[in-house]
Parts: structure tokens; sequence; C-alpha cells
């Protein structure tokens, strides 16, 4: 097969290059894929990479979607069926796959960062990360949905749920656009900040009650007065840049979760803030089988769907890594092989 293969770090060490097929373990299934998507992760597996374990050559990415080809009676699938992946390869056996959390499988594999990933032809997983998707699924959409949308679901209902009429700020480009759609969904007020003007009035058309170019203005003293006090959450994917601001611009008793640190890992932790106002901070990442389901149930009923900024095919990778690294792009930059 034909699969985008990352063998040194920088971007001459990515080549879209023949590849073994992958060979199914014991229950394992194979799915054709046909859509993928690019995501930061990527980015720095490609170019820094400290911190993940793997072994190169690495077929490269953390999404797929496709068609079943190969599978194992019992698994419940079928060849021909579509699916999406579950991209992260649990154990189902410790503490926290038992109790349904398996982003904290203590024996996980994420493809594409610790096994083969889904910028290939074909991939190879457990049976159980297999999710049936409705024949007519868009597909492109579908393989763009486990990073970005099941990130901002565990993010904005895993732990203390968004409520309607409560507010949220969102902070960073990561996973703002699947945020916005979401909270909006459920009929919560949303704020953002961004550099841009033009994301700025982007996120407006999508619903966002308004917005903040950190540029010009000061974000919590604009949001204080945009939310009529300080908003009930922020999410807050940026890290140190960010997040004295993302403190400030919290209600009393508001809560802040935090996806990444894109600009450091150690802000001041303004204690006092944290106590007197009694604020909480909690850490996310990923989400479970049963948030994705959960997702994948309101996707199949079009209530929800990825913006795609663009998408590439494969071969173009180089293409791809050079739209996302210039920050220019609104939701999910695509890959199809
Ligand atoms: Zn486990």
């Amino acid at each position: 097969m034909k699969a985008v293969v990352l063998e040194r770090r920088g971007a001459e060490g990515v080549s879209w290059r023949d590849f073994p097929d992958p060979a199914a373990g014991p229950g394992e299934s194979v799915l054709r894929v046909a859509a993928s998507s690019l995501n930061r992760v990527d980015l720095y597996m490609r170019d820094n990479g400290a911190g993940i374990t793997h072994i190169l050559p690495q077929v490269m990415g953390v999404e797929a979607a496709g068609e079943i080809v190969e599978t194992e009676p019992g698994s419940g699938l079928r060849p021909g069926m579509k699916a999406v992946l579950f991209s992260e390869a649990f154990c189902g056996e410790c503490r926290y796959c038992l109790a349904g959390d398996q982003p904290l499988c203590e024996h996980v594999r994420i493809m594409g960062e610790h096994r083969h990933g889904g910028f290939a032809e074909y991939i190879a997983m457990p049976s159980r990360c297999f999710l049936p998707l409705p024949d007519d699924a868009d597909m492109v959409a579908a393989g763009a949905l486990m990073t970005g949308h099941l990130t901002a679901w565990r993010m904005l209902f895993g732990k203390k749920t968004l409520q309607p009429g409560e507010s949220v700020l969102i902070v960073g480009i990561g996973v703002a656009v699947a945020c916005l759609q979401l909270a909006k969904m459920v009929g919560a007020r949303v704020f953002v900040t961004s550099s841009s003007d033009a994301k700025i009035a982007r996120a407006i058309a999508m619903g966002a009650s308004g917005g903040v170019n950190y540029h010009r203005d000061r974000v919590s003293k604009a949001i204080l007065e945009l939310s009529n006090g300080g908003v009930d959450m922020v999410i807050d994917s940026v890290g140190e840049a960010s997040w004295g601001e993302s403190l400030r611009s919290l209600r009393r008793g508001g809560r802040l979760v935090t996806c990444g640190a894109t600009t450091g890992s150690n802000p001041p932790a303004d204690l006092q803030r944290l106590f007197i106002r009694q604020l909480e901070i909690y850490g996310s990442t990923g989400g479970s089988v049963g948030e994705f389901r959960q997702l994948l149930d309101v996707f199949n009923r079009g209530l929800v769907k990825p913006v795609i900024d663009s998408t590439f095919e494969m071969t173009d990778i180089h293409r791809a890594f050079e739209r996302l690294a210039s920050g220019a792009q609104f939701g999910k930059v695509s890959l199809v092989p």
C-alpha cells in the first residue's frame, strides 16, 4: 500500500511512499481509509516528537474513517461496513478501561503515535476501536471527528457539563470550532478570542455571542463586560500566554478546562484568585468510547458536522502541513488517500 511515512524528524523526513500492508493481529480488523485529518500533534511529531515513544519509520495520522475490508467472526463487524476509528488502542482490562474511561488507559497505544496511523490506504486496529457509521455518512467529515469534536465533547460535557444558559469562553484555535458548535448545540452562550478579526467574524457568523482580538484588547476586561461579570467556563488550549487572562475572565465559582499548552506549561498559578473566588481547574484530553458514541449519534442526526477548512490528497502531505503550520485555517485540514 501507499502511506505517509515519518522516517526522521523534519519536513524532509516525511513522504508518501510504499509501505507493507497492515496485517490484522488477533482481535483486530482492517479499514480501507477514505479520509483522515491533520492535527497539531502530527506537526509536533514531525518536527520534535519528544515524549512520544515510537519506532521510526511510522505511518502518521491519528484519525481515520473508511470501509471495513477484513474482520473476524464474532467482532460484530462485517466487510463493507462504513466505520470511524476510535484512535486509541486501549487494553480493555485496566481499572480505567473497566470504568469506561479509555483515555486514561494505562497501556494505550494511539494510532499515528505509538502504532501505524491513518494517513494510509489501509490500517489495522483492534476491532473494539471500529465504530460503525451509516452507509451514507460523509466520510471526510467523519474522518475529522475524533480529535477535534471528541476532545471538545469531553471538555464541555465530560466532568461538569456545560448547561443551557451558561456561558463559555474559548481561547485558542486548537479545538475552538468544535467547541463552538457543541456549546451552541446545547444552548450555551459562547465567546472566543483570536488575533484575527476575520476569524472572530466567522465565529460570530456561526453563533458566537462575541469575540475579543487579544492583540488589540485585554481579554478579561472585554469578557467581563460582554458576559456581564464573567463566564461560567473557559476552555484554554494555549497555556502560558493566555492563562492569567483566562482565570480573570471567570465568574466566581467558574471553571477552567485546560487541553493544551502550545505557548508553555508553567503559567503562574495565581492561587489567591483560585481560592478566594473558589475557581476550579481541570485537565482533559481525548474522550471515551461512550462519549464518542454519543457524539456519533449527534453527528449521524446531522446536528453537528466538522468544518472542513481544506482537503488535500495524501500525496500532497507537505502542502497540507504548510496549511496547518500557517495558522490561517478555520476548521480541519482533511486528507484523503
Ligand atoms: Zn486499559
